[in-house]
């Protein structure tokens, strides 16, 4: 009988009569290719027959199901990911550095100050100004008064 005729599956796994037991051992004690063959076979039925039952499971799913549908934080950290949202955060980081580095109060402060001096300035440097002018005035009326008077000879 040729190769073809044996089932190795059935042999290993004794559903073969003793006949039929004795003919195929018969011819895997004179042909390496089925006693490869058989090897084979009786390894994966130890292999099975370590690994635990499992149930299968009860229902297949299908790529297009919801269960492979990202949950909403899923699609919130694509988001997140995405170059322009990375974009507007550094954008709004940078916002708020400036903000807490320079705030508006300080600003608000310091040209205050400069404006509060400058008036000051202007308004001393006026101040003596009308004085200089005063005193200059003062001088020329005094001059006035005593040339008119002739208390001075010309
Ligand atoms: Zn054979």
């Amino acid at each position: 009988m040729s190769c073809s005729n044996y089932d190795w599956n059935a042999y290993a796994l004794g559903e073969l009569d003793a006949a039929a037991r004795l003919q195929a051992e018969a011819h895997a004690s004179a042909c390496p290719d089925c006693r490869q063959e058989l090897a084979g076979t009786r390894l994966t039925l130890d292999a099975l027959s370590v690994l635990h039952d499992v149930d299968p499971p009860r229902r297949i799913a299908f790529v297009s199901d919801k269960v492979f549908e990202p949950h909403w934080w899923q699609r919130c950290w694509e988001f997140f990911r995405t170059p322009s949202f990375a974009g507007a955060l550094l954008i709004a980081i940078a916002i708020l550095v400036h903000a807490f580095a320079h705030p508006a109060g300080v600003d608000q402060k310091q040209i205050q100050t400069i404006v509060a001096r400058a008036v000051a300035d202007a308004q001393q440097h006026y101040q003596q100004q009308l004085l200089a002018d005063y005193e200059e005035l003062q001088k020329q009326n005094r001059l006035e008064y005593i040339k008119n008077t002739g208390l001075v000879r010309q």
